[in-house]
């Protein structure tokens, strides 16, 4: 089933780093994953302003389920001041760091999924240390420096439930397309411990627990 347009229009309207036809992919992944795995809820890592997001807030809503949003919404190291991935409108004045929570909250509300998509703001290692429900679906899109790659696969990944799905963005085989971790500490860890990968749309892959 495709995202209806009032959805997808609104998710690209919304600052981030999800292309359409991904995050179609991903929507459909989650329903999926649904379809396979019953009653469990689904995961984000790394929100940012909600764009990814929408797309599996909506899913949860169409499977009758939820997705936790885990972000501590402080940027990765991609998104500071002088990197590449900067966006000077989503930092804190006063604090003088980014805070991008507010941005989520408000393209939940403008796409009419708060009652899906439920914010867990906090370092994802830190809440994955105290997670203890299984999940139907996990997408991984956190920090994509090493360290926090390697904490991410290693807190979430044992969450997802036989037969559910583990989607990982930003997965760049060849390094003249992209950043090193979501393949070498995510993607490749992944396969080793028996995730099967089913579908690539871009940078998506989409795995799942045999
Ligand atoms: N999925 C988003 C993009 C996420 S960008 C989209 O579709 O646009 C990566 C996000 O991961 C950032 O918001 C950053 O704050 C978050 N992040 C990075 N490292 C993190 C960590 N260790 N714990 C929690 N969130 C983290
Ligand atoms: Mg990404």
């Amino acid at each position: 089933m495709e995202l209806p347009d009032s959805w997808r229009n609104v998710a690209l309207g919304t600052k981030g780093f999800m292309p359409a036809d991904e995050g179609d992919a991903l929507h459909a992944a989650a329903l999926e994953a649904a379809a396979a795995v019953p009653e469990l809820p689904f995961v984000e890592v790394g929100s940012y302003c909600g764009r990814s997001t929408i797309w599996l807030a909506a899913a949860a809503r169409t499977a009758g389920r939820v997705v936790f949003a885990v972000d501590h919404h402080r940027g990765s190291e991609e998104n500071q001041r002088g990197w590449e991935h900067h966006d000077p409108d989503v930092v804190d004045g006063e604090v003088g760091l980014m805070d991008t929570l507010p941005f989520l909250r408000r393209a939940l509300f403008d796409a009419g999924v708060e009652d899906w998509a439920i914010p867990v703001v906090g370092r994802s290692a830190l809440v994955a240390a105290h997670w203890t429900t299984p999940a139907s679906f996990v997408f991984i899109d956190g920090g994509h420096g090493a360290e926090p790659a390697r904490a991410d696969f290693a807190g979430w990944s044992p969450l997802v439930a036989p037969g559910g799905t583990l989607a990982i963005h930003d997965v760049f085989p060849d390094p003249a397309d992209g950043g090193r971790a979501p393949y070498e500490e995510v993607y490749l860890p992944a396969l080793s411990a028996g995730f099967v990968e089913r579908s690539v749309t871009g940078g998506l892959r989409v795995l799942t627990r045999a």
